[in-house]
């Protein structure tokens, strides 16, 4: 019997389960995915925005993994100093892998960062997605202009949610109070601003083009600061993902704005300098104008632009975060691996591994974590001859019950399902989500768990 324990049950986290499912020789094997969460599916229940229903449809699948009665799902297990140690863990466990994610945001590094109204996008995406640690409010309140920094998706995304209607919103997931103040919203304008060219963005084009649908919202785009990318007149040479994204610019370049309520403006060669005050918050961000070194990347002009904005939402990607008892390279703010077998001063740590965004990087759409699954659940596979020899807990949460934690199980995650549906119901919409820990814990309390 080879027992490992999966931390974290995002996409690599339920993925790794998936495959040592599907690939374990032996018929064997009990995988237990905790999460320190009473929830599972990381972040595409607390991350993908709520009108993605389809993505967010990917739970199902998901679902499929951990209703497996080889796997068993242990939310509400804080991993670390506060919880169960790392060194606990390893003796619990013939094999951990460890799918923590990046738990943070990188930060710009200008003066005026942390004026009231700027936000990292990932607080604004936690906030509307009901994250139980999210206690940021007042996002909208009172802002007509509002700038987000950054032009990769999790930049579309909040942009896009800026300027979706309350009719739109509504047959989504998000909580009430976050409904209420996006319907009540006076932000009309909303530009996402690239520091280098349209080219170089990284959004992708599905994502770029439903900005154009929204029907609520034009899309404003200066056809002489997109031309400031030579890429941008002639994108015959560039990659098919980067020539699609300019083809759709281009596109709004030659429609005229139809008068809608509200624009979304994409900006480009604009590096923020810094935020600037007005009445103790942020009023604006300035930005120096840019042009490209002809390598991919850009250089100052020594020109500037103040772009109003009463909100400003840094989306410039997120970064992981190290974890007691495990090795972390804080310049790439991973965990050094080989092939998902983690490496402590470069040698190979037996029955310890990683994958996701924690083993490379903050990088990749969801499916990307499939591969990224296999490749370290193949490594495991390959070490299990020799880690099933060690002798570990018969029931791994037996012994963690004896040791005072009360973990979420299944259970108590299908009665947090229940809970959000009535709660829907009874506000008239579809299934709303529970909002925070206190009455998450009390719906699973309730089913026993
Ligand atoms: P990202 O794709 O890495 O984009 C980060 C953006 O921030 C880039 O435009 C980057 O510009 C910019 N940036 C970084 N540092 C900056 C600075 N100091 N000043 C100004 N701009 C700066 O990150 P993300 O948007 O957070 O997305 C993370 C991952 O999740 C991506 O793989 C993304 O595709 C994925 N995701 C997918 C979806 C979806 O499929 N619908 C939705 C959300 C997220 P440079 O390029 O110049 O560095």
């Amino acid at each position: 019997m080879l027992h490992v324990a999966v931390v974290g049950s995002g996409p690599s986290g339920v993925y790794s389960a998936q495959s040592l499912l599907q690939q374990s020789v032996l018929s064997e094997v009990r995988v237990d995915v905790l999460d320190r969460l009473p929830c599972p599916y990381g972040l595409v229940r607390y991350g993908v925005a709520p009108d993605h229903e389809k993505i967010k449809s990917l739970q199902n699948n998901l679902r499929a993994v951990l209703e497996d009665e080889r796997v068993r799902f242990l939310g509400g297990v804080q991993v670390g100093p506060d919880g169960v140690p790392v060194s606990r863990l390893r003796e619990l466990y013939h094999a951990v892998v460890y799918c923590v994610g990046a738990a943070t945001d990188r930060h710009l590094g200008v003066p005026g960062e942390e004026l009231p109204g700027s936000w990292s996008a990932t607080e604004f995406v936690s906030w509307y997605s009901a994250h139980p640690d999210s206690v940021a409010d007042g996002f909208v309140l009172g802002a007509r202009s509002a700038v987000v920094i950054g032009v990769g998706n999790v930049a579309v995304d909040v942009a896009r949610m800026l300027a979706r209607g309350a009719a739109e919103l509504s047959p989504t997931d998000m909580p009430q109070a976050a409904l209420s103040a996006l319907a009540e919203s006076g932000v009309t304008e909303i530009s996402m601003v690239g520091r280098r060219g349209p080219s170089q963005a990284r959004f992708t084009t599905k994502e770029l083009r439903e900005l154009g649908s929204l029907p609520d919202a034009d899309v404003v785009v200066d056809p002489e600061e997109l031309a400031l990318d030579p890429a941008y007149l002639d994108p015959s040479e560039l990659p098919a993902a980067q020539r699609r994204n300019v083809e759709v610019l281009r596109g709004w370049a030659a429609t005229p704005p139809r008068g809608r309520p509200r624009r979304i403006r994409p900006r480009f060669f604009l590096r923020p300098v810094e935020l600037l005050a007005d009445a103790g918050r942020v009023g604006a961000v300035r930005f120096e104008r840019t042009v490209p070194d002809g390598r991919g990347g850009v250089t100052g002009t020594g020109r500037y632009e103040d772009i109003e904005a009463q909100l400003v939402l840094r989306s410039v990607g997120y970064r992981g975060v190290p974890l007691e008892g495990l090795p972390f390279d804080a310049d790439l703010g991973t965990v050094p691996h080989l092939a998902g077998r983690v490496l402590r001063d470069g040698v190979i740590s037996p029955g310890e591994y990683v994958a996701g965004w924690i083993k490379r990087g903050p990088t990749g759409v969801i499916g990307t974590n499939r591969p990224c699954a296999k490749e370290t659940v193949t490594s495991l596979l390959e070490d299990a001859p020799v880690l099933v020899r060690r002798e570990v807990a018969e029931d791994p949460l037996t012994a963690l019950r004896a040791e005072g934690l009360l973990p979420v199980e299944w259970s108590g995650w299908q009665a947090i399902e229940r809970a959000e549906a009535e709660l829907g119901a009874a506000l008239g919409r579809g299934v709303v989500k529970l909002p925070d820990w206190a009455s998450l814990l009390d719906a699973a309390r309730a089913a026993g768990s």
